[in-house]
């Protein structure tokens, strides 16, 4: 029932956008498909969507993540190559938080694509035997399986094992920042979209194991359980239990209704010109609409009155000590007007017209900056570059400078403004359904 509240309205919402952004016909299908049929399998956020996660098997399904792993050590204690058996594995290894990646050209066309580099169980363990280590399944992360497929999958953690990288290597396959490889998926690709999920909640669940070795109540080292979905404390006399770290965020688009207009703003280590919404952490004991409205006065001296949720995001390309932070979004709309910026914080904000922001929208070349991106990790891939730079990953421009721009596609801050620059100037919330702040039925 909460499923079908929150999408009927959200559906609802992009089915009115995607006809003034005048989207491509694939996006428009998926938005049409949902008014329809209430799919709960739509994408609108990188990171969303992981087609792993869609059904949680019952603890008695071999696909679980307990019967998955007694499989998986049985596996790991004979030759996994003289094995046959159901389900089979596959394996994304990550080193430094990047996953391994490879590209290949579609078919009648010269777009390239990226793809995920699994290996099988058995390469996974001939790999680090060369490393001079032995695979043991408490290295594995339960990752999760497709419905119609008869693989579970799992990622680990070789950052320690440094001649995996030429083996890797010599096979076209090449570790990837995963902010690269964010701004290299095409966002009408739905298997891109998924992969991007899949690496995201895989990044984020090893962070956490990295960072999580010791229990924080005795000081006793931790152990994997559930298949590394959960740890726990390995001494007896405390057995604590330590689940995967989420850290929330609040992310606003701040509008001036009376002016039409938004408040957008600049941290210092955005790439020149770049503008976007607000964020801040939520602090303990206060509730989401609250954060907003004292991130925005802290930041920016404006003082907020309506706050309304648009929609939200996981984002596992923080820094690894926040394995995964989620991104909720809100319109948060003004009562005060005069900005007062926190110099600590941010470096500017400013208000922006509507025809600004819009403009700022349309001249961006959001998929010439992902094509350049999926080149890039073409030639990675192919050991020709090396170097990984994430600030010009951002970078959406060439040739003649705009006077703004904002985030591309796959981050919220992107939907939020868009959001608001293609609703009607009479609708102060767009198509969705105003709702009070604190509603349930949205949350
Ligand atoms: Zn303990």
């Amino acid at each position: 029932m909460f499923k079908l509240s929150l999408l009927s309205s959200s559906s609802l919402h992009l089915l009115s956008l995607s006809k003034k952004l005048a989207l491509p016909n694939f996006t428009r299908k998926i938005f049409c498909s949902i008014s329809t049929t209430m799919s709960i399998n739509f994408q609108p956020h990188a990171f969303a969507g992981n087609p792993l996660r869609s059904k949680t098997p019952k603890p008695s399904d071999p696909f679980s993540p307990t019967q998955a792993y007694e499989t998986l050590k049985t596996q790991l204690l004979d030759n996994p190559h003289l094995l046959s058996s159901s389900p089979s594995f596959k394996v994304l290894p990550f080193r430094k938080g990047r996953p391994l990646a490879s590209t290949s050209v579609g078919i009648g066309d010269s777009t390239l694509n990226w793809h995920l580099g699994w290996i099988s169980l058995a390469d996974c363990k001939g790999f680090l035997a060369n490393s001079g280590v032995q695979l043991s399944g408490d290295s594995l992360v339960y990752l999760g399986s497709r419905p119609e497929e008869d693989v579970v999958y799992w990622a680990i953690d070789v950052s320690k094992e440094d001649s995996v990288v030429p083996e890797l290597g010599s096979k076209q396959l090449c570790f990837v920042e995963l902010r690269t490889l964010m701004v290299a998926t095409d966002w009408a690709d739905a298997r891109a979209m998924g992969e991007l999920a899949i690496a995201g909640h895989a990044r984020a669940l090893l962070e956490w194991h990295s960072m999580s070795l010791f229990c924080g109540h005795c000081g006793e080292k931790t152990v994997p359980k559930e298949a590394g979905r959960r740890k726990q404390c390995s001494s007896e006399l405390c057995k604590k239990r330590v689940y995967p770290r989420v850290d929330p965020v609040v992310i606003m688009l701040v509008i001036d209704r009376e002016n039409d207009r938004a408040l957008l703003s600049r941290q210092f280590r955005f790439v020149p010109r770049m503008w976007s919404c607000l964020a801040g952490f939520i602090e303990p004991g206060e509730s989401l609409e609250e954060a907003v409205k004292r991130e925005t006065w802290e930041e920016t001296g404006i003082e907020v009155e309506e706050v309304v949720y648009h929609s939200s995001q996981p984002w596992p390309v923080g820094p690894s000590s926040m394995p995964c932070q989620l991104m909720v979004g809100f319109f948060a709309y003004a009562k005060s007007l005069e900005i007062n910026v926190d110099k600590e914080e941010l470096e500017d904000a400013q208000w922006h017209s509507r025809e600004d922001v819009k403009r700022a929208l349309t001249f961006a070349e959001y998929k010439k900056a992902q094509k350049t991106a999926a080149e890039k990790v073409d030639q990675m891939c192919k050991g020709v570059e090396k170097g990984q730079n994430f600030s010009a990953d951002f970078n959406v421009e060439s040739g003649e400078l705009a006077p703004m721009f904002i985030p591309g596609p796959f981050a919220i801050a992107h939907h939020l403004i868009s959001s608001w620059v293609y609703q009607d100037a009479s609708d102060t919330v767009g198509a969705r359904p105003k709702q009070p702040c604190g509603s349930t039925s949205n949350l």
